[in-house]
């Protein structure tokens, strides 16, 4: 049956402790309760010891606690985890934990399905169904650092939001996470370590950089000319390359911290020396650097990863012009849990 009781991690510190007062009991009870449902995550009122039986009783009669439910765990050969997650009302997303020898990385999701049309990314089949909460996104990372203590021995270290949807279309509640996250009411994570990418919405870029954001800014670029962009990237028709320019210069001029570009590069779609040229161009506007990623097949042929000899001729144009690229192989890929294939399949 559906409830209609309120989720209490909804509500704000200050709300908390006014709740309290309200019930005619101490302000600071909300700081207890509050420290239960983020700092350490408790699942049920129960969980919370150093409350009185009373309170608790008080507490389930008003709210639920909704917590996700890692539905699936499945581990990749390459040590990769990935996580389905089950939300309150049942709807499913992907998050994914990336070892390698020195460190941990959470890939999560934002939304539900996404709302974008890239045609070359699993999840764009699937249709936008809600965004997630800013609980449903620290959720994800607390169960991956869990997973990391377990596996690895040691906590989770960066984040990237790079699973479902697209984080700056559910710009509030990335905020709202990201502040939980790095709160030191929460899990104290640096935000140099956290990195939101995006497919590039000029209006939020320009609006993260006035809200003084720290942590760190991923474009999908794929292309740097409006026309093959458009092709693969459709919503580029809405926000043409201009308009990004000019986003990203903002962002450069505000925060003084340079932009990463992803970047695929397929057959006969962006692997021409002209391609390359208008890539390096885009560059030069504002400091950045490069990470070429291998495209990870999502079914049709359509599309297919460029032969060795255009990635090697992107990067000695890039390297030429002094721009740093990385290129970033695949983890993941046989259990669907690389960029681009998360899809809920598992
Ligand atoms: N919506 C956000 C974050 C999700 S995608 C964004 O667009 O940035 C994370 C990265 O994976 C993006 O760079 C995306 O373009 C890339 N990607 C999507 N499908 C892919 C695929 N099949 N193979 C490789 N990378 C892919």
């Amino acid at each position: 049956m559906a409830t209609t009781k309120k989720d209490i991690r909804a509500l704000t510190k200050e709300q908390l402790r006014e709740f309290f007062e309200k019930q005619g009991d101490k302000a600071f009870r909300g700081n207890q309760v509050y420290e239960w449902l983020w700092q350490k995550s408790a699942h049920s009122f129960d969980d919370m010891t150093n409350v009185s039986l009373e309170t608790r009783q008080m507490l389930e009669e008003n709210f639920v606690i909704n917590h996700i439910k890692v539905d699936t765990m499945q581990r990749s050969n390459d040590g990769t985890v990935k996580n389905a997650v089950r939300l309150h009302d049942g709807l499913i997303v992907e998050s994914v934990l990336i070892p390698t020898a020195t460190r941990t990385t959470a890939c999560v999701s934002s939304q539900v399905g996404c709302s974008l049309d890239c045609k070359f990314c699993a999840t764009a089949r699937l249709k936008r169904m809600r965004n997630l909460n800013p609980d449903e996104i620290y959720d994800q990372v607390v169960a991956i650092d869990n997973e990391s203590k377990l596996y690895f021995n040691r906590p989770l270290s960066n984040i990237v939001f790079m699973g479902m949807g697209e984080p700056l279309m559910n710009y509030n509640n990335v905020i709202k996470a990201i502040d939980k996250i790095t709160s030191e009411e929460g899990l104290g994570m640096s935000p140099k370590r956290i990195t939101v990418s995006t497919s590039g919405v000029p209006k939020m870029i320009k609006k993260m950089a006035d809200d003084e954001v720290k942590f760190n800014l991923a474009v999908s670029l794929h292309s740097a000319i409006d026309e093959v962009r458009t092709s693969i990237m459709p919503f580029n028709e809405t926000f043409p390359l201009e308009d990004l320019r000019e986003a990203l210069e903002y962002w450069y001029a505000k925060t003084k911290r340079k932009i990463s570009y992803e970047y695929v590069v397929w057959n006969g779609i962006n692997d021409s020396q002209k391609d390359i040229d208008a890539f390096v161009k885009f560059c030069k506007y504002v400091p950045c650097k490069v990470n070429i990623i291998e495209y990870n097949p999502i079914d049709d042929g359509e599309f297919q990863q460029a032969s060795s000899e255009a990635l090697e001729n992107y990067i000695a144009s890039l390297e030429k012009n002094r721009i740093v690229v990385n290129v970033r192989r695949s983890r993941g890929k046989d259990i669907d849990a690389a960029c681009g294939q998360l899809a809920n399949k598992s």
